[in-house]
Order: C-alpha cells, then structure tokens, then sequence
C-alpha cells in the first residue's frame, strides 16, 4: 500500500484491561478496567494488521455458529489492542460538538435522532458513573482528577475536548453497537469481494445489491492539516479510531496494488501478497489440499 498515511498526529489511547459490565436496563457494555493503565500508541504504524484484525472480526460476528461469549472474547481482544473505537467523536457532525449547542448526527445504524442535547448524547458513553462535565449554552466546562488523564491532556493539547472526553476510564462502548459496526465492515468487504469473484454467475439484479450496498458505506472523512517538514505532507488527524480504520479500510480496499482476499479454506480476510494467492497461509494451502485429495479418494472409491 502506498504512504498515504505516513503522518499523522493522531495517536490513540488504549488501556491495558477492560471489562464488560451491564447498566440497569442491562446493555452490556465494554469499559476500562478501575485499576487499568493507559498508553498511547500511533493506530498507523501497522493498519493493515488492524484493519484485517477488524474485519475478520466482523465476519466471525456475522457467523450464527458463534456464540455471545465467543464474541465478547474477540471484541476484548481487539479493543484491548487498540483500545475502544470512539464511537462518541465519530457519529457527530464534528468532533468538536461540544463547543455546539446541540449534538447533530448524520444517518448512522445507532442513534436514530438527528439532534439531541450535549448532555442527552453524552450519556450513552457515560452509563456508569457521571463525568464532571457543566454546560451553559455554547460554554463548557470539564475537569478530571485523574492523574493518568491528567497527563495524557498535556501531551495531547490539540485534541478536541470529547476526543480527551473518550480516553476517560468512565467512557463506555455498547456491545452491540460494536458487534453492528465490524459487521458493517465485514459485510463491505464480502460484498466488493464477492462483486468480482462471482461477476460472470450474477444477474443485473444481484449485481444492483451488491452495487446498492457498497454505495452506502462512508463516512465523515478525517480531518487532515498540511505540514512543511522536508515537502510539504499530509497529516492526519483522526479523532476516532473508527474513522480511522474505515479510512484506511477503505483505502485498502481500492488500492491497486494491495488486495484483500477471501482464504479459500479458512474463509478469513487477509493481503494477498501476490495477485494469484488464494490462501491466507502455507497451512491453509496445505490443508486444502489434503482435503481434496481426500475427496477425490472417496469418489475413486464410489
Ligand atoms: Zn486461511
């Protein structure tokens, strides 16, 4: 893939542990553990890993084979890699929301309302234990004794206000709204995936859905400054990490040069490194091939 993304300013927090807990209409959700530590990392450095990592996930969610808890393991995993997904900077209009009067949110497949108040929207990330957060009209204000946030608001100052907001230990993501989104993506991929591989089978109709369905994912695109270092470059400023992998997703997706594939014996997604690869790995060749063997054995055999 090319260097698109080289820079960004756009580190992302994650904590070392997390747990899944219910509030009192029992929605499940995932949040940073009270004792947890958190680190920043650049989400970056090795996208395509977290991308693959992401759809993957999205396609065992969409496989009825797997039970809730196979899934709450997988979602821990990934978030406990990259942290939570910022859902909270990434459905809005803007990042910075909070400088609004109201919250304004594009079509999304999470909250219906098109606007709602500051502290309406606020309390779907806050479920647990209020934040100390004040507004009056276009002024807030926020203050955390933290000394984790603390530190962590110093050496991110450019960040926008609900992007700190998200790194806070009280910040919360919904279990199925995490199990909708990476299955959002897997669908994506399955589908610009499957358009190609099974072109000559379809008819018109078939070929209009798939056409249809890839046409309605997007979203708001991060935002992105120029800095005069050696040349002038572009750099990234994500204020979601879900709109960071979406991007990057998608970027992967159309590149030329890189190709995501379907394994052909395990059905995961992974980068073909050559543009004939069928599989994700030697293994998964192998097998497939003691597989047909096999089969070809039995029908001697018959
Ligand atoms: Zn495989």
């Amino acid at each position: 893939m090319s260097n698109l993304f080289q820079k960004t300013s756009s580190n992302w927090a994650r904590y070392d542990k997390y747990d899944w807990k219910e509030d009192k209409e029992g929605t499940l959700y995932i949040t940073p553990s009270p004792d947890a530590k958190v680190s920043l990392y650049n989400p970056l450095k090795d996208s395509e890993q977290m991308v693959l990592k992401a759809v993957n996930l999205g396609l065992m969610c969409m496989d009825k084979n797997n039970t809730q808890e196979h899934l709450q393991n997988a979602i821990m995993d990934f978030v406990t890699g990259y942290g939570l997904l910022g859902f909270m900077t990434a459905l809005p209009t803007t990042p910075d929301f909070i400088t609004y009067h109201s919250v304004y949110l594009p079509k999304n497949h999470f909250i219906k309302e098109e606007s709602m108040t500051t502290e309406k929207y606020l309390s779907y990330f806050f479920p647990f234990d209020k934040i100390d957060f004040v507004k009056k009209g276009m002024e807030s204000s926020w203050s955390t004794d933290d000394v984790q946030m603390m530190a962590l608001i110093m050496t991110m100052k450019n960040k926008p206000q609900a992007v700190m907001m998200s790194f806070q230990k009280e910040y919360a993501e919904r279990y199925d709204w995490l199990v909708t989104l990476f299955k959002d993506w897997a669908f994506t991929f399955m589908s610009s995936f499957l358009y190609y591989q099974d072109f000559d089978k379809m008819d018109d109709m078939q070929k209009n859905l798939y056409r249809q369905g890839m046409a309605a994912f997007g979203g708001i695109a991060p935002i992105y400054h120029i800095e005069l270092l050696d040349r002038p470059t572009i750099v990234w400023d994500f204020h979601s990490l879900l709109l960071g992998v979406q991007m990057m997703f998608s970027f992967m997706l159309t590149d030329e040069k890189s190709s995501l594939k379907v394994c052909k014996h395990c059905g995961k997604a992974f980068v073909a490194s050559r543009p004939n690869s069928v599989f994700c790995s030697g293994k998964c060749k192998n097998r497939y091939n003691v597989y047909k063997s096999r089969a070809k054995d039995k029908d001697n055999a018959n």
